[in-house]
């Protein structure tokens, strides 16, 4: 399913299967989770901050669940038929001072699934196999695929938060500052939002402190990915056919999905969809 422009929705197109170069593994897509982003990334105008086309097309979807088809050279991390996660950091320079610091996620030419590089709306997919995740049993792929993004970007907005021992979640508005106790923490967790209000200086006075969550790091992946099992995570999903990828998006959009859509690819959804 492919965007060639923003705001026009996606085309169903066939190609020929893609091969892996050095480095890559060739994804047989199983799942792949609609996030809120995709809606950035295919809608034009819609909200404010929409993210930039960067391509004349792309294939998009960052919460990539499937096994993988064939290797490229030199991968070693993989074999052939592993079931496998691909998130939205795809790749990173690895030399500038954020990389080097165990701040990948904030890496100036980080290039991002699904946005620089074709996702997982697709039978097949591409990864650099430095940038996948080897997945938990416990799940389906269809539970998996949440836990990719929405997941991740918790578990990051939770570390963030330090060790407070309460924690509130607040979908909108600005009634989180006001709540939060001194020396507390408000984390921004969306990759975009409306404007932040003015405010009163005296909710942030007490060293409060505002800020943002940007993308994840491989660290983050593999932390969580080990602790999601552990901490008992379950995600709620609702899946239905890769063909669907534009009525999914509406719904998304239009706030009519409960829990998280899936899309699953040709034969996986007979025999794979799981409604949880
Ligand atoms: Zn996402
Ligand atoms: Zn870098």
């Amino acid at each position: 399913m492919v965007l060639h422009r923003p705001g026009e929705g996606l085309v169903c197109e066939e190609r020929p299967r893609p091969e892996p170069g050095p480095g890559q593994v060739l994804i047989r897509v199983h799942a792949c989770e609609v996030c809120r982003t995709d809606l950035h990334v295919t809608d034009l105008h819609v909200v404010d901050g929409d993210l930039p086309p960067v391509r004349d097309s792309i294939v998009p979807g960052h919460e990539t669940v499937g096994v993988v088809a064939a290797l490229g050279e030199g991968v070693e991390r993989f074999a052939e038929g592993e079931r496998v996660g691909v998130p939205w950091l795809g790749w990173t320079c690895r030399e500038c001072d954020y990389c080097r610091s165990g701040r990948e996620n904030l890496c100036g030419a980080a290039r991002f699934t699904g946005y620089h590089i074709d996702g997982g709306y697709a039978e097949y997919a591409l990864a650099d196999q430095r940038y996948v995740f080897h997945l938990p049993d416990e799940y389906s792929d269809v539970e998996a695929a949440p836990l990719l993004c929405a997941g991740l970007i918790g578990h990051r907005s939770l570390r963030m938060a330090g060790d407070a021992r309460r924690l509130g979640i607040y979908g909108f508005g600005t009634a989180a500052l006001r709540a939060t106790a001194r020396g507390g923490k408000v984390v921004c967790a969306g990759i975009h939002m409306s404007d932040i209000p003015s405010f009163p200086y005296e909710i942030l006075w007490g060293e409060r402190t505002v800020c943002s969550v940007a993308n994840l790091t491989r660290r983050d992946g593999e932390e969580f990915l080990a602790l999601a099992p552990k901490a008992g995570i379950r995600t709620h999903t609702q899946a239905r056919p890769l063909a669907q990828a534009n009525e999914a998006l509406a719904d998304l959009r239009e706030g009519r999905v409960e829990g998280a859509a899936v899309l699953v690819t040709g034969d996986c959804l007979s025999s794979r969809i799981h409604q949880t």
